[in-house]
């Protein structure tokens, strides 16, 4: 594993700093797009993301034809890392850039890619995901939201829930049953709706955060072009998988994890705690070092999983050991900011005493909701036991 830049891609790094530190809007910093109900913000984060793709620093490794940039995952990893290091803020059309974008690239036709990936570049459509259903979120396989094919239109109907963004996003990726006659997996289709499509009802479900990031979604009768199916009729869950490996790379992402350590570093070493600094306490001390050393074994995992990417070696179950190792990571790293703060901690984000704005309640919080959202941790050590592993599969319940 070679650790170093190139020149090449020192000079392009410079580069990217310099645009950066010229553009990143100073009072946006550090925002997250995904929890955005006021429309003011959504079109500043529209804004934002259309000036990051003309300067040419989005999805770097797309092909030039969908409006990528036809570059290697090496310049996407930098610049990745350059907007961690300038807090940028968090891209508005994530689900459609990390998610259905990729997977449109690998099952999608000629013509849906023309279609759908530039207007996803340029933040003309923000896509939600529609997979989990009221008794179908680990058991996603077993979702009941039917579409009946009707000459050349399916006709949806039934429910989807914690669908995080369909408040404002203009397109849903949808997995929907086809037939319902085969075992479950065998019958469910992968296809595209259009939000603005009559019959489509969104309503908002407030997280303990306190904003409203998701949405239960109601279908009634709504009519969706046979030419929105993607990778071909009951083959959906080989897609939706493909979707979900891209959501867990995304999720697991260590780089924000890194910068949010160096964060809680620097409170351990502000905030008092028995008469000195918080990180002269021997428990803090210990517990911090506890997280200095996951940081540093995920920052080598992400070396490691690019390196595979490099030389087209297979990903395997590397998605899903990130997932679940990350996720977890970023709620343990906002719970020891809450504890060294002790009795300050909970204060909220208007309250003069709190301490980094007031941002690790609303961490400690999100953090958790993202251990659950794109399977749960439990999820992820079965698939890591069975297909990793090769361990046998858990016994079926009767
Ligand atoms: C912040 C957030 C955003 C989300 N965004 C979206 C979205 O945009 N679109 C979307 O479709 N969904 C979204 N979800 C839903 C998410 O995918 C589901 O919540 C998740 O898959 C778990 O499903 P569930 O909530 O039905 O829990 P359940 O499946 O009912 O699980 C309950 C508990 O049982 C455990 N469990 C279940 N089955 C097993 C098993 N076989 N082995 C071991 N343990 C098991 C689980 O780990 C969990 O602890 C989001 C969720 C969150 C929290």
């Amino acid at each position: 594993m070679d650790l170093s830049y190139t020149p090449e891609e020192l000079a392009f790094q410079r580069e990217v700093r310099v645009w950066l530190k010229k553009n990143v809007p100073k009072r946006q910093r550090d925002e997250r797009p995904i929890e955005f109900g006021d429309p003011r913000r959504i079109a500043q984060a529209k804004t934002w993301q259309r000036k990051v793709h003309a300067a040419g620093y989005l999805a770097l490794g797309w092909p030039r034809e969908y409006g990528g940039q036809g570059m290697d995952v090496m310049r996407q990893t930098i610049v990745n890392e350059e907007m961690v290091r300038a807090r940028a803020p968090g891209l508005i059309g994530m689900m459609g850039i990390q998610m259905v974008g990729p997977t449109l690239i690998q099952h999608g036709t000629e013509e849906q890619r023309r279609r759908y990936l530039p207007r996803i570049l340029e933040a003309d459509d923000i896509w939600c995901q529609g997979y989990s259903e009221p008794g179908s979120g680990s058991d996603l396989a077993s979702l009941r939201t039917r579409a009946e094919l009707v000459g050349d239109e399916f006709v949806v109907n039934g429910q989807k829930v914690w669908t995080s963004n369909a408040q404002f996003a203009d397109w849903m990726f949808c997995l929907v049953r086809t037939d319902p006659n085969v075992p479950k997996h065998a019958g469910i289709s992968y296809i595209l709706i259009d939000m603005k499509t009559s019959g489509i009802t969104v309503r908002p479900l407030v997280q303990m955060t306190g904003d409203a990031g998701f949405n239960e979604v109601f279908f009634e009768d709504v009519r969706v072009p046979r030419e929105n199916l993607i990778g071909g009729l009951n083959n959906g869950w080989q897609v939706a998988n493909a979707t979900l490996a891209h959501e867990r790379n995304m999720l697991g992402s260590t780089m924000r994890t890194q910068q949010t350590f160096q964060k809680l570093l620097r409170l351990a070493r502000t905030q008092r705690r028995n008469g000195g600094p918080a990180s002269a306490d021997p428990v803090i001390r210990q517990r911090l070092a506890d997280l200095a050393l996951r940081v540093e074994t995920m920052k080598l995992e992400a070396y490691r999983q690019l390196t595979n990417a490099l030389r087209g070696r297979p990903a395997g179950i590397s998605a899903s050991v990130s997932k679940l190792v990350t996720t977890e990571l970023n709620h343990d790293i906002a719970r020891t900011a809450l504890e060294i703060m002790g009795s300050y901690g909970p204060l909220a984000r208007k309250d003069p005493r709190v301490r980094d704005a007031g941002i690790w309640p609303l961490d400690f919080m999100y953090s958790l909701g993202l251990i659950i959202g794109g399977g749960t941790s439990q999820i992820q050590k079965n698939i890591i036991a069975e297909r990793g592993l090769g361990m046998p599969k858990e016994p079926r319940l009767a």
